[in-house]
């Protein structure tokens, strides 16, 4: 049996990937075994926004590997405190708290908020509420799974954990109208990933902003898809021109070698957590850190913030340019291309092209190429994608 064929046997069918098998990846290139080359529009869902082993970032984890890799959090390691200062610098927050995958960071979010209204805000305890938006996607735990409004994430999965409502994303009245003196926090994603590349109002977070600091809620985004760098800012909410009160940052933090994710929030709320509350065997370990050092100190200092601003104008306008496409949105380099009808025969002609990508909620193409991406390249990813879907 071929390799492709031993993980259909073997593995649980929880996924369904094009046929392609890759073996090596280079910037915003992926090859497969015959040698074939692709150029990467997914990213692993934005976790590749570096690029494919990115050589910084290589020779960070090398470097690390050659001393120690995992200490747990029991003792100190040396990689850790220049690692959340970095991120706590880079987000404008206090403090960090280290995890490993983005549910973790979301789940650790969920906890602070709900410690924080219990014991700061003075909501009676085990009665917090956390309000979410419809379309969400924040993961697959079992907690998360509980909010999702996507009937396949949840069919079969319950009993849910209670405590969550949920209300049109972009409707800051039905918002406001879900707020009660129980409520925690709102948890949203400043534009819907999984969700079809869905877009809020303008206006819409600011609204929320004031309505959160109006009630005392807290405003928790989850930026493991938006964050660092893929919208042309460092983070989507300087789009909105707020700040939250918590972050979920993930993916991308790993720089394409490893799960690395993390909760940023000011000491009010990051001090609800003492010692024995929370924790993670393999969250903060010292190769996690200096890998995460490194992927944050490329998006810097190749100011893939600004790459990702000018490479998506121009790759957006192309897209609207077409007369196939129903809607085409987005922000920087994550871009929805909105069909008619299904997007995976897209998606499929595309991988028979050369263009790696996905179809998302049914109907949405999603484009979303490492930020290290040349032009010339999406030049030629275009003339493609004109090909395919004229
Ligand atoms: C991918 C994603 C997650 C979950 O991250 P995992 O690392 O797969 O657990 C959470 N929120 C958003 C917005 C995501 O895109």
């Amino acid at each position: 049996m071929n390799h492709m064929d031993l993980a259909d046997r073997y593995g649980a069918r929880n996924y369904h990937p094009l046929p392609v098998m890759l073996v090596r990846g280079e910037g915003a290139w992926v090859w497969d075994h015959a040698g074939t080359r692709y150029l990467d529009m997914l990213s692993a869902y934005s976790a590749v926004n570096q690029g494919h082993l990115h050589p910084r970032i290589v020779a960070a984890a090398r470097s690390q590997l050659d001393r120690i890799a995992l200490t747990s959090r029991a003792f100190h390691n040396d990689q850790l405190g220049p690692f959340l200062q970095r991120l706590a610098a880079l987000s404008g927050f206090g403090r960090v708290l280290p995890m490993n995958t983005g549910a973790e960071a979301v789940e650790t979010a969920l906890k602070a908020a709900r410690k924080w209204a219990h014991t700061v805000k003075g909501v009676t305890m085990d009665r917090a509420e956390i309000i979410v938006a419809n379309g969400n996607f924040h993961g697959r735990t079992t907690t998360i799974v509980s909010f999702s409004t996507e009937e396949q994430y949840r069919l079969g999965f319950g009993p849910f954990t209670p405590g969550f409502s949920s209300v049109p994303f972009g409707d800051a009245d039905a918002l406001e109208a879900a707020i009660t003196p129980q409520t925690a926090a709102v948890l949203l994603e400043p534009i819907q990933g999984e969700g079809g590349v869905v877009m809020p109002p303008p206006g819409y977070f600011a609204r929320v902003r004031e309505l959160c600091s109006r009630h005392r809620v807290l405003l928790i985004l989850d930026e493991i898809q938006t964050g660092l760098c893929r919208t042309g800012r460092t983070w989507a909410f300087e789009h909105e021109g707020i700040r939250p009160d918590g972050l979920c940052v993930g993916k991308a933090l790993g720089g394409g070698l490893y799960p690395v994710s993390a909760f940023c929030a000011d000491s009010e709320l990051m001090d609800v957590f003492t010692p024995g509350d929370h924790g993670s065997t393999f969250g903060g370990n010292p190769l996690a850190a200096a890998i995460g050092l490194a992927a944050l100190d490329v998006l810097v200092d190749e100011d893939l913030a600004k790459k990702a601003a000018d490479n998506g104008t121009w790759f957006m306008e192309q897209l609207r340019g077409l007369r196939t496409p129903v809607d085409v949105r987005g922000r920087g380099l994550l871009i929805g291309v909105e069909l008619a009808g299904p997007a995976r025969p897209v998606c499929e002609a595309l991988m028979a092209r050369g263009i790696l990508c996905k179809d998302t909620h049914r109907t949405v193409v999603r484009f979303a190429p490492p930020l290290v991406v040349a032009r010339a390249d999406l030049e030629t990813a275009m003339n493609v994608i004109a090909e395919v879907m004229p």
